[in-house]
């Protein structure tokens, strides 16, 4: 029963997994509450937190990087400790969190990418967006990964904001890339990239696109490539052009719309690079014997479901695009977590509004939660995480006010201690903020916001001098 639970004496404990936004939104919250007393152990896989934020978030937009101020805050208040480079599953046991604490929250996010299912999708020069995305953003799990650049054209499968990211990060230029906080293996391979045309399809038209307006835009403005769309394919069929006069579709889809055709209708300046920008036209298989050539797509067009949702249907045109690497940019997708029940169909963790449930009977797992990519699945932008944290927050607060929380079976030190006794080196906030300073040393001179460190080895080293503190007190 959790009757007391909350007080200066008996604070609420809680693990949370994951120090993406979803994570830091919900510790935020708990931190918050009125009225309640709260202390929140948040553990990442990784020696530096913010998750998609650090490893996601394209480096040529700052300005969305800049909520982690926000998460910095939730740091620094008392209740707060982090605990980095900690595996649950494999350094700690969802079990140990479970009897040390009165609720966990898993908040691991969606780590790999959905799969096309077409012949050719795993011959070399084809990888998945996800992973070219973690390289340039030094993940330390990716920074080996290597992608030939020397090709000519580059294909990009995918209508949504990270085929466009990946997109611009290959037209940009050098000076434009040295300036960000791109991971220097990068930068040095994008210098010397042989692309000169990057072609992003799209298996459904402009007015589908997954895509958001100021992401659309910056293509536009590029220093030094052209975005070209094929009148033709820019305008909208019948069905899609009834939507659009209708006056229903929301904001994000005209502008959208209007831009793509925009963009139909410039001459080209006769920049370096190219973003060609093609509509209703599917992949069905990349080509090649032992690495890429081309990518044959299929044109497309769209028919009403039951549902009302315009969907693509194949026509029996086909085109091949020659290129020599691809990146496939259909969305992330979930994975099975420490034994938790999973809902395959959705790759999430199987959870009703976050409280993470049985399958079976739909009865909630006392005191076992979720929130973000993990909980929803792989959609809408960092603030839509807030939301989606608070809802699970609620749930919790409902069922420590109904008395529906386990109490632990142990205290959380003895936890933290066996933890440190079997993995030394466990990166606390003190010592993430070592990397941070050091980063942002190695950055200033060339007046980059941060060089970031991509070796595990690196960041512990870095990161040792608080542990050694932390061993002598
Ligand atoms: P997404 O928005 O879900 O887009 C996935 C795209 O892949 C859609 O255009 C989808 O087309 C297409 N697709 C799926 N299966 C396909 C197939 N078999 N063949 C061809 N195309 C296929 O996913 P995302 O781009 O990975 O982005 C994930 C989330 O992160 C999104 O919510 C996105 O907005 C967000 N994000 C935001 C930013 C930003 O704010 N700057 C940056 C990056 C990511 P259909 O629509 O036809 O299914």
């Amino acid at each position: 029963m959790s009757a007391g639970i909350g007080t200066e004496q008996n604070p609420l404990r809680v693990a949370i997994v994951g120090s993406g936004p979803a994570g830091f939104y919900a510790a935020g919250q708990l931190l918050t509450a009125k009225d309640l007393h709260a202390e929140v152990e948040m553990f990442d896989k990784l020696a530096t937190p913010w998750g998609l934020v650090r490893a996601g978030v394209a480096p040529d937009h700052p300005n969305i990087k800049a909520v982690t101020r926000v998460y910095e805050k939730t740091a620094k208040r008392e209740g707060f400790r982090f605990h980095g480079n900690v595996e649950v599953g494999k350094d700690v046991s969802h079990e140990e969190l479970a009897a040390h604490h009165h609720a966990v929250i898993y908040a691991t996010g969606s780590p790999t990418d959905r799969r096309l299912g077409i012949p050719g999708e795993d011959l070399a020069g084809s990888h998945a967006a996800t992973e070219f995305v973690a390289w340039y953003n030094g993940h330390p799990d990716y920074r080996d990964l290597e992608f030939d650049l020397s090709p000519k054209r580059a294909v990009v499968i995918g209508n949504g904001n990270v085929a466009l990211d990946v997109a611009r990060m290959l037209a940009l230029t050098n000076d434009e890339l040295g300036k960000t906080d791109i991971a220097d293996h990068a930068l040095e391979a994008l210098a010397s990239s042989g692309v000169e045309e990057i072609v992003v399809l799209g298996r459904r038209g402009p007015l589908q696109a997954a895509y958001t307006n100021p992401e659309l835009k910056e293509l536009g403005e590029m220093a030094d490539a052209d975005v070209i769309v094929d009148p033709d394919e820019a305008r909208l069929d019948a069905l899609s052009q009834e939507e659009f006069d209708s006056g229903e579709i929301d904001k994000t889809s005209r502008v959208n719309v209007e831009t793509v055709q925009e963009y139909a209708a410039r001459a080209p300046h006769g920049y370096p690079r190219r973003i060609v920008l093609r509509f209703l036209v599917s992949p069905v298989e990349i080509l090649g014997d032992d690495r890429v050539t081309g990518v044959r797509v299929v044109r497309n067009r769209l028919e009403k479901s039951p549902d009302g949702r315009l969907v693509a249907r194949a026509t029996d045109e086909t085109e091949d695009i020659e290129c020599g690497i691809v990146l496939r940019s259909v969305g992330y997708r979930g994975e099975p977590f420490a034994g938790l029940p999973f809902d395959e169909r959705r790759n999430t963790l199987n959870n009703e509004s976050g409280r993470i449930t049985d399958p079976e009977s739909g009865d909630p797992l006392p005191g076992v939660y979720t929130a973000g990519w993990i909980k929803r699945g792989p959609s809408g932008v960092i603030g839509t995480n807030k939301k989606c944290a608070q809802e699970t927050v609620n749930a919790l607060l409902e069922d420590l006010a109904a008395g529906k929380l386990p109490e632990p079976s142990a205290e959380v030190d003895s936890l933290i201690e066996v933890l440190h006794e079997r993995h030394p080196d466990v990166v606390d906030y003190a010592g993430w903020e070592l990397i941070d300073e050091h980063e942002r040393g190695l950055g200033e001179p060339h007046g980059r916001p941060r060089v970031k460190l991509t070796r595990a080895e690196e960041l512990l080293d870095v990161a040792g001098s608080a542990r050694l503190a932390r061993a002598k007190k």
